[in-house]
């Protein structure tokens, strides 16, 4: 038996729990619960008003409850008195609540695990420092045309990345290297891959982590897609590799496959390009997002980001990027991406690659940047967030795999934003349109 967390706090010197949910925007809400209430608040919840958070409920409804995933608990390196863990939402009578992201994720792996896979995945969360109010770029020395491993750079944040790679060591993720990225002031760091849904609470807890030590060191770190038009934004390249049941032996891999993936991984791929259109609702989930894809070239010579639904070799200019046998790598995502739902949409997209035996159509070796595809040979991006979310309208695959009553919120929840977004006028317009 497990033991209550009351004990497993007493033995670690926890004194809180945050009892955290992850909403459809991918903002995280959390109780902060002294360890003599977590043993009957692990059991009832932790209530919340669901309709104060981006989850589709009415001021009316009930409270909902957070249940603690009391197996998935990361406490606080840089504040280890305090412990986190990710919950699961449930209505008072102890109902899962569809809407809920990690539960969405939760329902597709359950679908890979009942036709007899499982399913791994790494993620690259890039991100920028800033200074404490947001405005500018941290390191007013940080302006290389070329930044990216700018060793300079990266040491004169040391204090900072040290302190949070040491965390992902402490915690055990299998941390490997960090690097300054391609625009100024941004960086990534590494931990290795595992199990979907582990990889999906590592991904949240990361970005919550990121944002603190930054924070602690007076900076403020963001992982807004695009937050400089001349500079290369934050994308959150997706690793994948589909393994059997038990996740002992990788599906992907097959020596004498082209480039060493199998045909399931080329299927799976097939199923991704298909859907792309319709995914990007979830993998570019902001306005903002669409500023990252279908970009000009960047200061650096390169956004980095994809401009065409297509696929490649170790070639970084296409969507889909195979580096090395058994596996591949989404490149659309950015950081604004929901953790538990963009793999969710990902794994639903691909299984049905596998199931329906999807064609990926031909890999290409082009350099997309200079010579991009034609838009006869492969289809572009949705042009903004409302394009994306009309292409989840009519996506079935994606509405029957993901959950319809989720699907729904979530589109109407994001069909406000894009009005909210549209009630804006923007200095551009005022720009370009005053003298009209
Ligand atoms: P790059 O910058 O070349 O795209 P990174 O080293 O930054 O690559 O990130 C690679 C990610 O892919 C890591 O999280 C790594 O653990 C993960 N990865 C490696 N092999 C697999 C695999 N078989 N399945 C899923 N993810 C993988
Ligand atoms: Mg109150
Ligand atoms: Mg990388
Ligand atoms: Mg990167
Ligand atoms: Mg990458």
């Amino acid at each position: 038996m497990t033991p209550a967390l009351s004990e497993i706090a007493r033995e670690r010197g926890i004194r809180f729990f945050l009892i955290s949910f992850t909403d459809l925007f991918g903002t995280q809400r959390a109780k902060l619960v002294p360890t003599a209430a977590i043993d009957a608040m692990a059991t009832s919840g932790a209530g919340f008003a669901g309709f104060a958070t981006w989850l589709d409920m009415t001021p009316a409804d009930p409270d909902m409850f957070a249940l603690p995933d009391t197996s998935s608990l990361f406490q606080l390196p840089w504040k280890p008195d305090v412990a986190w863990m990710p919950a699961d939402l449930v209505t008072p009578k102890g109902i899962s609540i569809q809407q809920t992201p990690r539960l969405v994720l939760k329902r597709v792996l359950q679908q890979a695990q009942d036709i007899g896979y499982s399913v791994k995945t790494g993620v690259e969360c890039e991100y920028f420092l800033l200074s404490a109010d947001g405005e500018t770029l941290s390191d007013a020395c940080d302006r290389q045309i070329k930044p990216c491993y700018d060793q300079q750079a990266l040491m004169r944040r040391f204090d900072v990345i040290a302190e949070i790679c040491d965390a992902m060591l402490t915690l055990g993720w299998g941390a490997y290297q960090n690097d300054h990225e391609d625009a100024n002031g941004q960086f990534e760091m590494n931990w290795t891959y595992a199990d979907a849904l582990v990889t999906a609470d590592r991904h949240a807890f990361f970005k919550y982590m990121v944002k603190a030590i930054a924070e602690k060191h007076g900076l403020r770190a963001t992982f807004m897609p695009k937050p400089f038009a001349h500079l290369t934004g934050n994308g959150c390249h997706t690793h994948l590799s589909v393994w059997d049941a038990v996740g002992t032996t990788n599906l992907f891999h097959d020596p004498d496959g082209e480039l060493g993936l199998s045909s399931l991984a080329y299927h799976f791929i097939g199923g991704v390009l298909r859907a792309a259109p319709a995914l990007c609702a979830f993998t570019n989930p902001t306005i903002n997002s669409y500023k990252r894809i279908n970009a000009p070239a960047t200061l650096s010579g390169a956004t980095w980001s994809p401009n065409t639904i297509s696929y490649s070799g170790n070639n970084r200019t296409h969507a889909i990027r195979i580096p090395e046998p058994g596996r591949f790598e989404l490149r659309l995502a950015d950081g604004a991406a929901n953790p538990y739902l963009l793999p969710a949409a990902l794994i639903a997209a691909g299984l049905d690659g596998m199931v329906q035996k999807r064609d990926p159509g031909p890999r290409y070796d082009n350099n997309n940047y200079t010579q991009p595809l034609p838009p006869d040979t492969a289809k572009s991006f949705p042009d903004n967030l409302l394009d994306a979310l009309r292409q989840l309208e009519n996506n079935s695959t994606l509405h029957e795999s993901l959950g319809t009553e989720f699907v729904q919120s979530y589109l109407k929840l994001k069909h406000q934003e894009w009005r909210d977004y549209s009630t804006q006028i923007t200095p551009w317009e005022r720009e370009t349109t005053l003298d009209c």
